[in-house]
């Protein structure tokens, strides 16, 4: 086993702290990675907190990591000793089924393993990216492209691909109308993207303070949600709304903006249930999909398409010390627009 240094929450009310857990010894298709930097989730507080009841204790979070193999297993194929890595939300599936045969890991029929709060195939819990290092099968292991700056990689592994895999999917391109709903984590990343898809993007937000950054983002336009004229003007206008928020808010309130056959696209998480009257779908045959993450093929794809665009996300490097801060922060949604953990503290 190895020994290795981590930052655990021991229940769901006491604050993140040192804790010392041990890894596995690579197998033969597993690869070793030191991790360097791991970004900071609004889920991870969603699970230290235990906010979404499944929580398992202590618990190590973080999913967005990137690091430099340093150990390879005899049968490991894609990586060697020195190669940059990252690791997303999940470090397994059952690798059988037909979503996980079609590549939709994250949808697998028996559940994906996630990178942390979660029970490896022998039972085991598996801990996150706040620790520094991880050992993981190669499979589900992703190549990270040399020429980008690393700390803004780490985001891309599940607020990159989280926004990028349903654009793709409902295939935004040049000539669609593309609104994005809140300017946090998701929505940044999500401008982003459909800039570099080529599509018409209007940033949506309720706070008049993110229109400078919502066009040095690349967003074409700006609307002020609160501006009833505003929201008016903007009925049956867009082809797709990509709907990044988790705060409690109305689906019907934006509906309306979709043109004939438009798609809201849900990839935030309220709290509370949206009640949709079937009237809001009929007319203009409008609907509402869902999105979670990406399998790992259009994960790598994904990477290498940041690679090649040099999209990276915004972010806020920290020490390990200041993650109890940086969570507070989080919740006030003061972060533009990434907490980013720079691992080296952890091993000082
Ligand atoms: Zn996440
Ligand atoms: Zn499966």
């Amino acid at each position: 086993m190895i020994a290795t240094k981590a930052y655990a929450a021991q229940a769901a009310t006491t604050p993140l702290t040192p804790f010392q857990l041990e890894r596995r010894n690579p197998g033969p298709h597993d690869v070793q990675i030191e991790i360097l930097y791991c970004g900071v989730c609004h889920s991870d507080i969603h699970q230290v907190r235990n906010e979404w009841g499944n929580s398992i204790y202590p618990m190590v979070p973080g999913h967005e990591i990137v690091g430099r193999v340093t150990h390879v297993g005899e049968h490991v194929k894609n990586f060697k000793v020195g190669d940059l890595a990252g690791v997303g939300c999940f470090v397994d599936s059952c690798r059988t089924c037909p979503n996980c045969q079609a590549g939709l890991e994250q949808y697998c029929d028996t559940g994906m393993i996630g990178t942390y709060n979660a029970l490896d195939k022998e039972g085991k819990p598996t801990y996150g990216g706040y620790s520094t290092q991880i050992v993981v099968d190669e499979k589900y292991t992703l190549k990270v492209p040399t020429n980008l700056p690393l700390s803004g990689v780490a985001p891309l592994l599940c607020a990159g691909i989280t926004t990028y895999s349903p654009l793709r999917y409902v295939g935004v391109k040049k000539g669609h109308k593309v609104a994005v709903l809140g300017l946090g984590g998701l929505g940044h990343m999500a401008v982003k993207f459909a800039v570099a898809f080529g599509a018409e993007v209007t940033m949506l937000s309720s706070s008049p303070s993110k229109k400078a950054d919502a066009e040095r983002l690349g967003a074409h336009h700006f609307a002020l949600t609160s501006d009833k004229q505003t929201m008016q003007q903007l009925a049956n206008s867009f082809d797709f709304i990509l709907n990044t928020v988790s705060a409690p808010h109305d689906y019907n309130t934006y509906l309306p903006l979709l043109r004939t056959n438009g798609t809201m696209i849900v990839v935030g998480v309220p709290p509370t249930p949206s009640q949709v009257p079937a009237f809001n779908l009929i007319a203009n045959r409008r609907s509402i999909i869902g999105s979670l993450i990406g399998g790992i093929k259009e994960t790598q794809e994904m990477l290498d398409f940041c690679g090649e665009h040099n999209i990276v996300s915004d972010v806020e490097v920290i020490d390990i010390d200041y993650i109890n801060e940086a969570y507070e922060r989080v919740l006030k949604s003061d972060v533009r627009y990434r907490f980013v953990i720079d691992i080296a503290s952890l091993k000082k």
